[in-house]
Order: structure tokens, then sequence, then C-alpha cells
């Protein structure tokens, strides 16, 4: 099974020692998705490739649309020619690795890039999502995002939210969702360092000289080397999943866009479910199910009641049945058919309740 920690760190060590003349006249990666996010298909050089174990190769390009992982957001997959691109991992100045199988690329060669624009499209939905969510929890709450994930099925972000309730959440959701619908431009800006120091971003960038930034129109500036929306609406809806508390931060699970629609066919699916059990609508099922365990715990207790009665009928019918000895002991013997240990016991005391009376009692 592929595993990617394990991946990531073998590509890089395995990776070929570069002779000073490479380093020299190896330009860096140009970064096609830098300019455009919703770029899929574009010509590029095979300049370098690197074998691997299990038809693994590795193989950089004079450019590249391919995402490679980074910033919370997974890499782009698709083709390189007749290659299967699995994965991208990104090696600072030596560029982009695009980890592939099957076809060998040569190096010298132009191939043709396709990136499987469904997952690139997801991860943009996803990304801007967060730059949204995140910004709504800064205007209404002040609350900044610290860390982000996009995972299989949904998205986590790490809030410095004081007094978490559902409610609060709900808002900025709410806002974050109006941001969407009003269909908002996104543009990228390049700004030196300097620049950037009088301007104010919503997140403090680690890099050093000429920064991206991405400004959704009116709403929120942050740099970003990810693959965005161009437009808010693209995004389609955000929904808050669930909520915790982890680490003296709020962890909050959203979905947004495709993931959305996704989430709620399941959760209507339950629901519906549920529902049908009932014989009820949909949304009317939490009180029939509170009333259904209210009852189930008077039943317990009744049942409870009736084996108590039902344990001492039993010991004295065995009581009966058993003759006692010149000393006037009476010795209790009989093993029963599917009876649980409670119930034996229920029975053991009953019976030596009775004065001078010895129980042995066992059941099959
Ligand atoms: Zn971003």
């Amino acid at each position: 099974m592929f595993h990617k920690g394990w991946f990531i760190n073998s590509a890089l060590q395995d990776r070929k020692p570069k002779t000073k003349d490479f380093e020299l006249t190896m330009p860096p990666t140009e970064r096609l998705y830098y300019a455009d996010s919703h770029l899929i298909e574009f010509e590029a050089r095979v300049i370098d490739k690197t074998e691997r174990v299990s038809s693994w190769t590795a193989v950089i390009l004079d450019r590249t649309a391919f995402y490679p992982t980074g910033g919370g957001q997974p890499s782009d997959t698709g083709t390189l020619d007749g290659a299967r691109v699995v994965e991208c991992i990104d090696d600072g100045d030596n560029g982009v690795l695009h980890v592939t199988q099957g076809r060998t690329l040569e190096v010298g060669s132009t191939v043709k890039g396709r990136v499987d624009w469904p997952r690139r499209f997801d991860h943009i939905q996803q990304h801007t999502g967060q730059h949204i969510l995140s910004q709504a929890f800064i205007t209404l709450f002040k609350a900044a995002t610290h860390s982000f994930r996009v995972l299989d099925h949904s998205c986590e972000i790490d809030v410095e939210l004081a007094n978490p309730t559902s409610e609060i959440i709900e808002k900025a959701v709410s806002l974050a969702n109006n941001v969407i619908w009003e269909d908002r431009p996104l543009t990228i800006r390049q700004v030196t360092a300097q620049q950037a120091a009088d301007l104010t971003l919503r997140k403090e960038s680690t890099r050093e000289g000429e920064l991206r930034l991405i400004e959704i129109d009116g709403f929120d500036l942050t740099p970003c080397g990810g693959t965005h929306a161009y437009r808010t609406g693209e995004v389609g809806m955000i929904a808050v999943r669930s909520w915790e508390r982890a680490k003296g931060l709020v962890r909050i699970e959203f979905v947004a866009g495709m993931r959305a629609l996704d989430d709620y066919r399941v959760a209507n699916k339950t629901a519906r479910n549920v529902a049908a059990l009932f014989s009820a609508g949909r949304d009317d099922t939490a009180p029939l199910v509170k009333r259904l365990l209210d009852e189930n715990k008077d039943l317990h207790r009744r049942v409870r009641a009736l084996e108590e009665i039902a344990s001492r009928v039993e010991a004295d019918e065995l009581l009966a049945n058993a003759a006692p000895d010149a000393s006037g002991v009476r010795i209790v013997s009989n093993i029963a058919e599917n009876l649980d240990g409670e119930h034996l016991k229920r029975i053991a005391v009953a019976l030596i309740a009775h004065p001078k009376t010895i129980a042995l009692l066992g059941s099959r």
C-alpha cells in the first residue's frame, strides 16, 4: 500500500546529487498554478527524473500546473503523457517532484500534462472556503485560524475562539455563506515585503522577499501559495459538521462545495432511515427516539420487579419439594435450563431467607 510519509522521505533522500553545472543550468520549475488555478492542460519539458522502487519515477518539469502537497492542501493527481501522476511533492529550489507510474518519460522530451479536474476543483472549493470561513471568524469574533487541513471527506480548522457555542459558530457560517453568494472576485497580488508591511493581512507570512497575496474583494487579504476560486460563488456553500475544544483552541470540522452536498445526502438518508422506523416525518424523530428510550427504561424497571416476584415463587416451589432431614435442615438442589447468574442468585437469596436451608443451584 502507498504510504505518503514514507514516500516523501524516500523521494527526497534518493534524489541524485546535482552537479554544480546542473544547478547553474537548471531553472526552477515554473509554477503555472500560481497564475491560473483553473489551468489543467499544459506542455512541459522533462528536465530530470529519478527511478524508484516498485516502478515509481520522480519527474521534474520546466513548468507545471500540478499543485504539490502543502499548506494543508493535498497534491494534484493526473497524467503526464501516458504516465499516471499519483503525487506531487514540493522539493523547494529543485522544483516539483511528479511521482509517476506506468510509461517512462525521457529527459529532454516534451510531454502533455493533464491535472485531474474534479480533485483540483474539490481542493479549490475547500481551500477557498477556508479563507472565507477563517475571515468570517476574524470579522465577527477576532478569532484567528491557527491551522487548516483538508481531510478525505471534510476539512478542519483550529480557531482561537474564546467562548465557543454552536450558535456563535453558525453566525460565522452564515456570514461565510453570504460572502459566497455575493460572488465576490478573488485576485492575486504580488507585493514586496515592504509593501506587505503597510497592508492589513489576515496572517503573517514566514516567507521572505516577494509575497503572493490572495484578495477576496472587500473581505479578506492573506498571503497564500495555494489554488483558489476565480469568484467566491464557485465555493457553493459551507457547512460545519461538528466542533470540539482541542488544546486551547476550537477544532471545527467543515465541508464546502460538493462535499457539503455529499454530506447533506448522507445526513438526509440517515435521518430518513431512522424516521421510517417510526413511520414519522424526517424532522420529527428526536422526541420519538427520546420517548422510546424512556419507555425502555420503564420496561427494564418493571421486568426487574417481576423477576424478583418470579424468583420468590420459584424458591417456594423448590422448598416445598425438599424434605427436611432428621435435624430439620433442608437441602435444595436444582439444575435449571438457561438461567443467568443473576436469576440463580435471586432464587438462592429467596431460599436462604428460610432458616436451616441450604441452596445448591446450577444452570445448563
Ligand atoms: Zn489559499
